[in-house]
């Protein structure tokens, strides 16, 4: 195995058995549901966006543990950022787990559409089926930021 796949492995199941802002957040906070009909997958995302920043963000539900890494890095990806600088790190992300050309990418600072360990995912291009586990946290936290209530892969 390769130290590459070996890296994904290890943050894969770290992810999976820990997962980040795994809670719900009270109050008014924007949230959104997520379905992956191919697999099975499911998420409920709460987000709190305060003077144009993700503020707060959490999520619950169930999966495999594709979706579930992905979830509990994108919400610790974009905590802190501005709505903005989420979607340009999902265009990227996107392009990564399809191996297409990243595309209207909003302009943000550099800082701001830096992938981090979000790069494990690269692996997931071999695996067409695992690529809408991968980024249905991210279509998810698309449709909370735009409040459309819900967001199916499919
Ligand atoms: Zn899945």
């Amino acid at each position: 195995m390769s130290e590459y796949a070996e890296l994904y492995q290890q943050v894969i199941l770290d992810h999976n058995q820990s997962p980040r802002n795994f809670h719900a957040l009270a109050g008014d906070a924007r949230r959104a549901d997520g379905h992956n009909p191919l697999c099975g997958d499911r998420l409920t995302l709460y987000l709190e966006v305060r003077d144009g920043i993700i503020r707060d963000i959490g999520f619950v539900g169930s999966g495999c543990a594709i979706s579930k890494a992905s979830a509990s890095m994108m919400t610790e990806a974009v905590k802190g950022k501005s709505p903005d600088a989420a979607e340009a790190l999902f265009r990227i992300f996107h392009a990564l787990v399809t191996g297409e050309t990243v595309s209207g990418v909003p302009e943000v600072a550099d800082d701001d559409a830096r992938l981090g360990k979000l790069v494990v995912f690269a692996g997931v291009r071999d695996y067409p089926v695992r690529v809408k586990c991968a980024t249905l946290a991210w279509h998810t936290l698309r449709a909370a930021l735009e409040n459309r209530g819900a967001v199916s892969t499919e």
